[in-house]
Order: structure tokens, then C-alpha cells, then sequence
């Protein structure tokens, strides 16, 4: 694991960032928010200044929630998301494994819903595999459940591991499960709650960011993403899921990671169960050969 620092340790606390040229640029918080209220592109250095400014707690959470408010309402287009996702991703550490698992780091990541257990699943089922599954997962979001509060529902799980302990649980068991820290996508542990408050979830270029910052971190070979759609997802039609998912990928590649997304039906949970505990109680069934069905079904489809 890079024992790199922290992308913003030891720089004086700053509103600019960066611009092309590689000059700070003045660029106050509030004449971006107006910029992109008013529908207008960010440049890079717009929304890396943004990203640092969330990250070192210098952004207020009412000129966050705007900015926000203003991505959900106006878009970004697909070299903004691109930016966003890439500066969430360098916010906080980047992981690094040893050349022997070159080929072998894969990941699964879910765009969420109800009774959506397939990673606590699937993570193991691929390590059994021989693969290392580093997941950098989230709590529930809107109406959907979190991997890690389901996992916390188990006395005793923690969720927050520093990059030397995922790599020792790696080597050790094949896969882990942890959340964002003040090491691992801060920006995203940031955002993730805000958005989550602000009703600002359902945002394609947000989404994306969210959890390509997630996976880029983790420096994997392969991704591969369930996108749903339905009533218990956060999209109900599967156009607005497809083209989600093109986004995904899209960017996904751009980062270098071979990516691929499966567009899922979710009018109804998934499996039986729907609650934190009930749900890691199926997880288990289905790692034992039983389980639902259509658990049974998604979990062996991703992998
Ligand atoms: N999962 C995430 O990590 N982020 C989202 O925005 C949605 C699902």
C-alpha cells in the first residue's frame, strides 16, 4: 500500500486551486456555485479548487449543499465528471498493492436499493476465486440500504481500516469491505452525507463520482457495476439507468479500469430479507449454496 500523504497535508488552507497552466487561480467558492447555477461548464481547476475545499473543510456545508443543488439541477458533462470523479479519487490516499496480484484486483459496486446484499456475497465468493477485492463501499443512501451499515449490524465488524490493514486483510483473506475515512475518498465521505440530505442523490454526474473516486482509489484491474432500475431503486426507468451506466463506463475507462455494468430490474428487494442484520443472515444462506433465487442469480451474473 502507497504510503502516500494525504493529497492537501502540510498545504496552507486555501479557496484557489490549481488552473491548467499550473498557477493558483483565485477562484472563490461562491463564483463557481454561481457559475454552475447559472448552467455554465466548470474548468478542471474549478472543480479541483471545489474538491480541495471539501476536503480540507474550508467549503462551508451551505456553499456545498449549493454546489450540489446546482450539478443536480444543470449536469456536468462528461469531462467535468470526469474531473470531479478524479478529484474526489486524489483527495485522500491512492492504494497500492504488490505485483503479484497485478490482474487479480477486482470490484463490484452497486448503484443501490432495497435488500441489496450481493456485495456481502459476492466479495467473498470472489476471493474464493482468487481474486483481491479491495470494496470501498457506502452507508444507505435515499431509500437504499448500505453495505456498511449492514455489516455493522454484526457486533464487533468495523468498517474503517487504514490501506496497511486492507492490504494485510487482503493477503490474508481475499477481500475486504471498508468505508470512506479521512484517508480513503474524504471528499466522498463529505458529499456522500450531504447529498444524502440535500435531495441531491439522484444525479448521474454525482453518482458517477461517487463511486469511480471509490474504486479509482483502489486501483483495481476490473470493475464491474449493477446499475438498477425500478421502484426500489434510485431510478425507475431503465432509459435513465442505461444512460447512468454509459456514464459509468465510460468514465470508468477513462480511469483505466476495465469497467463493465449490467442494467438490473428492481421493482421489488432483492431476495427476502430487507433490514441490516436479516440481510447479512441471507448473504450468509446464499454463500452456502441457498438463499434466494434471484440473490442466488445477481450474485453469480456479476461475478
Ligand atoms: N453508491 C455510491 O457509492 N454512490 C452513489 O452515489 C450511489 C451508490
Amino acid at each position: 500500500v502507497s504510503p502516500l500523504p494525504h493529497r492537501g497535508a502540510g498545504r496552507p488552507k486555501a479557496r484557489c486551486q490549481l488552473s491548467g497552466s499550473g498557477m493558483d487561480t483565485p477562484s472563490p467558492l461562491p463564483t463557481l456555485i454561481r457559475k454552475k447555477r447559472d448552467g455554465e461548464r466548470l474548468e478542471d481547476a474549478e472543480i479541483r479548487s471545489f474538491a480541495r475545499g471539501v476536503t480540507e473543510g474550508t467549503a462551508q456545508q451551505g456553499q456545498i449543499g449549493a454546489m450540489l443543488m446546482a450539478i443536480r439541477l444543470r449536469g456536468m458533462d462528461a469531462g467535468e465528471t470526469l474531473a470531479l470523479t478524479q478529484a474526489m479519487a486524489s483527495s485522500g490516499r491512492t492504494l497500492a498493492w504488490p505485483p503479484a496480484w497485478h490482474g487479480l484486483l477486482v470490484d463490484k459496486h452497486s448503484t443501490g436499493g432495497v435488500g441489496d446484499k450481493v456485495s456481502l456475497a459476492l466479495a467473498p465468493a470472489l476471493a474464493a476465486c482468487g481474486c483481491k477485492v479491495p470494496m470501498i463501499s457506502g452507508r444507505g443512501l435515499g431509500h437504499t440500504g448500505g453495505t456498511l451499515d449492514k455489516l455493522e449490524a454484526i457486533p464487533g465488524f468495523r468498517v474503517s481500516q487504514s490501506p496497511e490493514e486492507m492490504q494485510h486483510i487482503l493477503a490474508r483473506v481475499g477481500c475486504c469491505i471498508v468505508g470512506q475515512s479521512s484517508e480513503l475518498v474524504p471528499a466522498d465521505r463529505v458529499l456522500y452525507g450531504l447529498r444524502d440530505v440535500t435531495a441531491t442523490v439522484d444525479s448521474p454526474p454525482l453518482i458517477t463520482a461517487s463511486i469511480l473516486s471509490k474504486k479509482a482509489a483502489e486501483r483495481l484491474s476490473a470493475l464491474v457495476l449493477d446499475v438498477k432500475f425500478g421502484g426500489a431503486a434510485l431510478y425507475p426507468s431503465q432509459e435513465s439507468a442505461r444512460e447512468l451506466a454509459h456514464s459509468l463506463v465510460e468514465v470508468g475507462t477513462q480511469l483505466g479500469i476495465r469497467t463493465a455494468a449490467l442494467l438490473t430490474r428492481m421493482e421489488q428487494p432483492l431476495g427476502r430479507a430487507v433490514g441490516n442484520a436479516l440481510e447479512v443472515l441471507e448473504a450468509l444462506e446464499c454463500l452456502e449454496g441457498g438463499g434466494p433465487p434471484d440473490l442466488r442469480h445477481l450474485v453469480t451474473a456479476l461475478g
